[in-house]
């Protein structure tokens, strides 16, 4: 797989591309890639003639500067599983932000609440990150994964208010053998505390099964499995607003977000 640094050069590649018919698909990550970010590849292959990852581990989307300095990398690795998964450029951004850069992409109303409002900033860095990488990789097709249930939702707005012709494919959420959902963040868990992180599927597994109780009850059953030292939130909400329900009805969703020691963990179910 070839791995390119400069925005220019991907940005030629893909119309060279394009100028021969063929369709661009984009998956972008923060590397330290596991099953969950090749689902996405084999995803966006099926749907597309040529394939692009990007791997950037963008700092205007932390809230927390540990986080981020804590943040896993494994280039080697990475650059293995995208050959392995049909990636045909790896961008591996040099200097993303070139000097002087000074816009913010901000979607309003969707990020106003859940990870909106437990990590201020979030989502503006998400959505200038990924606003300047379609702008960079223009492809006809990307896919973002349901784990991050709340960012597929709000990248799906940004694209329809903003007009742009790329077409959002969600990837089902993929999880390790024991139901945690797999997370680059994961690795930052001790041996107690990874067991511990399990009381998320748990509790939404457990609401998925009890739907036909009122909403107030399924939290408090969620939360009575929950075994974590902060709890951001646990919510029933519309799956296409996000909006709390008080009943389950239509499409709903269950999403929690908590801390298992120092890492901050996100889940969700369809309910
Ligand atoms: P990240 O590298 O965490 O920024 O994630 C890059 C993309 O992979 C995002 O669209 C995520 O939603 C997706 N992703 C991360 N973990 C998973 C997972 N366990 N299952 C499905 N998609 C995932």
């Amino acid at each position: 797989v070839d791995s390119v640094g400069c925005s220019e050069r991907v940005g030629a590649q893909v119309r060279a591309w394009k100028a021969e018919g063929c369709r661009v698909g984009f998956v972008p990550t923060m590397g330290f890639l596991h099953r969950g970010h090749t689902s996405l590849m084999d995803l966006a292959r099926s749907h597309c003639d040529r394939l692009v990852v990007s791997i950037f581990v963008n700092p205007l989307q932390f809230d927390d500067v540990t986080d981020l300095e804590r943040y896993p990398i494994a280039p080697a690795a990475d650059a293995e599983k995208c050959r392995a998964h049909g990636t045909d450029l790896l961008y591996v951004p040099s200097n993303f932000y070139p000097e002087g850069f000074s816009t913010a992409v901000s979607v309003g109303g969707l990020t106003e609440r859940l990870c909106g409002a437990t990590r201020p900033g979030h989502f503006d860095g998400v959505t200038t990150v990924v606003a300047r990488l379609f702008g960079v990789v223009s492809p006809d097709v990307a896919v973002f994964g349901e784990k991050d249930y709340q960012q597929l939702q709000v990248i799906r707005s940004m694209v329809r208010d903003l007009g742009l012709a790329i077409e959002v494919l969600p990837g089902p959420l993929v999880r390790d053998e024991d139901g945690l959902a797999l997370s680059s963040r994961n690795t930052r868990l001790s041996v107690k505390d990874r067991r511990r992180s399990l009381s998320l599927h748990q509790a939404l597994l457990a609401m998925a099964q009890a739907v036909d109780r009122d909403v107030e009850s399924l939290i408090a059953l969620g939360k009575s499995i929950l075994d974590v030292d902060r709890l951001d939130y646990l919510e029933v909400v519309d799956a296409d607003t996000l909006l709390p329900l008080k009943e389950v009805e239509g499409k709903a969703r269950g999403l929690v977000a908590a801390y298992v020691g120092e890492t901050r963990l996100i889940d969700n179910v369809a309910l």
